[in-house]
C-alpha cells in the first residue's frame, strides 16, 4: 500500500499552513498527573521538527485512555503539553474545548514555531463513532493532515479516518512511514531462515497471527501463556496456569497441521498462581504441578529460543515470554530480548512488536540494538495480518 507521506511532499505546501497532527499521546500517567514515560512523545518529535522547520503550524490530536465520551479530568492531555515543550524547546498551547470557536481561533493565531495541542479526542462520543460533524470540527483547525500515531491508524475513529477525508493533502507522517517501512518487508521480503517468536496473554488476538506466519515462518517459538494454551490443547495439565479455553480448538488444529516447525517450551518456571513467587522451581513442560502456574519458560527453552533467534536473517517477535513485571519471571523475555539484539548485530533483521514486549525491550536498554520496535501493539499485528489499516486506506495514495 502506497501512500503520500510527510516527507514527500514540498516544503513550499508546508510553509505557513495549519498541519493537523494525529498523534499517539496515550500515555502512562502518574498519580500526580505527570508523563511517566515520554517514549510516544519522543516517537512523534521527528515529525514535528520537521513541520517546524518547514514553516508549518502543527496542530496535535490525539486520544489519552478510555474516558467513554465525556470529560474526565484525570484523563486530560494537558500534562504531555507541558512534557512536550521541554522535550521540543517550543512553546505548546493547550485548547480545551476543541470543538469551540475558541479552538478555531487558536488554530487561526497559532504563531509560526509553536504547536497547539488540543485536548482528549475522546472526551466526545463523536471520536469513536466517526461522527460526520465531530469530525468536521475538528478538520477545520487545519489546512493538511498528517497521521504519525500510527498505535492507533487500525481504529476508524474521527481522528483518524473521518478528519483526513476532509482534508488534502493527507498523509503518513515520519513516524508512521518508519512502522509502514518495517512492518512491510516483514510481511513481503523476510529473508530466510525467518525465525517468529509469539507469547503475551491476548491469546485470541495472536492465534490468528501464529497461523498467518505458519507458511512464511521457518521456525516458530511459543512462550508465554500462549504457550500454556497450546500445552494445554497438547494434552498436558497446566494447573492453575493462565490458559484460554475458547482458543483450544484452533490450537489444537494448528498443532496437527503437518510440516510446521511450531516449537512449545520443554521447561517451564513456576510458582503459586496467586504471584507470591518465592516458591518458584523450574519443572519439565509435561509436569505442571496441579496447584501451581507457568509464569515463564526455563533455562532449557531460553536457550533453545535464543539460538534459533540468533541464527535467523529476520525475527519477529510479539508478546512476553512470561510475566515479565515479575522480577521472578522476568528471564524467558530478558534472553529474548538479548538474543533479538545480538541477532541484529550479526546483521539480521530483527523486529519486536506488541506494547508490553516494546516496554520489556526498554526496560533492558536494548530498544536502540534491534532493527526495530513497533510503537504500535493492536495496529502491527493488524497490519501483519491484513496489510492494511483504517487509518491507512483514508490517507492520499502516492
Ligand atoms: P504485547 O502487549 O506485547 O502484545 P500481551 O498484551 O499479549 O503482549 O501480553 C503481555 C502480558 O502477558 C504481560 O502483562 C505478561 O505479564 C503476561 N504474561 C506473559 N506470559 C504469561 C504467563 N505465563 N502467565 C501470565 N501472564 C503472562
Ligand atoms: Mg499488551
Amino acid at each position: 500500500m502506497r501512500k503520500r507521506t510527510l516527507r514527500g511532499l514540498d516544503l513550499d505546501v508546508l510553509e505557513g499552513r495549519r498541519a493537523l497532527v494525529r498523534v499517539d499521546y496515550n500515555v502512562p500517567l502518574d498519580e500526580d498527573g505527570t508523563v511517566r514515560d515520554a517514549t510516544r512523545i519522543d516517537a512523534t518529535l521527528p515529525t514535528l521538527r520537521h513541520l517546524l522547520e518547514a514553516g508549518a503550524r502543527p496542530v496535535l490530536m490525539s486520544h489519552l485512555g478510555r474516558p467513554g465520551g465525556k470529560a474526565v479530568p484525570e484523563l486530560s492531555l494537558r500534562p504531555v503539553a507541558s512534557e512536550l515543550e521541554k522535550r521540543i524547546g517550543v512553546p505548546v498551547h493547550f485548547c480545551s474545548d476543541i470543538t469551540s470557536d475558541g479552538a478555531l481561533d487558536a488554530s487561526d493565531n497559532l504563531p509560526a514555531g509553536e504547536i497547539l495541542l488540543l485536548e482528549n479526542t475522546r472526551f466526545h462520543a463523536g471520536e469513536r463513532e466517526n461522527d460526520p460533524s465531530f469530525a468536521a470540527a475538528l478538520a477545520r483547525l487545519g489546512d493538511l493532515y498528517v497521521n504519525d500515531a500510527f498505535g492507533s491508524t487500525h481504529r476508524a475513529h474521527a481522528s483518524v479516518v473521518g478528519v483526513p477525508d476532509r482534508l488534502r493533502p493527507a498523509v503518513a507522517g515520519l513516524l508512521v512511514e518508519d512502522e509502514l517501512a518495517a512492518l512491510s518487508r516483514l510481511r513481503a521480503s523476510a529473508e530466510r531462515p525467518f525465525v517468529v517468536a509469539f507469547g503475551g496473554a491476548k491469546i485470541g488476538d495472536k492465534l490468528p497471527l501464529v497461523e498467518l506466519f505458519l507458511d512464511r515462518a521457518d521456525t516458530l517459538l511459543i512462550g508465554g501463556a500462549l504457550a500454556n494454551t497450546f500445552l494445554a490443547a497438547s494434552g498436558y495439565e497446566t494447573g492453575e496456569s493462565l490458559v484460554e479455553d475458547e482458543a483450544l480448538p484452533v490450537a489444537r488444529d494448528l498443532l496437527d497441521r503437518p510440516g510446521i516447525e511450531l516449537r512449545l517450551p520443554v521447561d517451564l518456571v513456576v510458582g503459586p498462581a496467586d504471584g507470591e513467587a518465592d516458591e518458584t522451581r523450574v519443572v519439565a513442560a509435561d509436569r505442571i504441578p496441579a496447584e501451581l502456574a507457568a509464569f515463564d519458560i526455563g533455562p532449557k527453552t531460553r536457550d533453545e529460543f535464543a539460538d534459533a533467534i540468533e541464527s535467523a536473517a529476520t525475527v519477529f517477535w510479539n508478546g512476553p515470554m512470561g510475566w515479565f513485571e515479575n522480577p521472578a519471571y522476568a528471564d524467558g523475555t530478558r534472553t529474548l530480548a538479548a538474543a533479538a539484539a545480538r541477532a541484529a548485530e550479526h546483521g539480521a533483521f530483527s523486529v519486536i512488536g506488541g506494547g508490553d514486549s516494546a516496554r520489556a525491550v526498554h526496560e533492558a536498554g536494548l530498544e536502540d540494538r534491534v532493527s526495530h520496535v513497533s510503537t504500535g501493539g493492536g495496529a502491527s499485528l493488524e497490519y501483519l495480518a491484513h496489510g492494511s489499516l483504517p487509518g491507512l486506506e483514508a490517507l492520499e495514495d502516492a
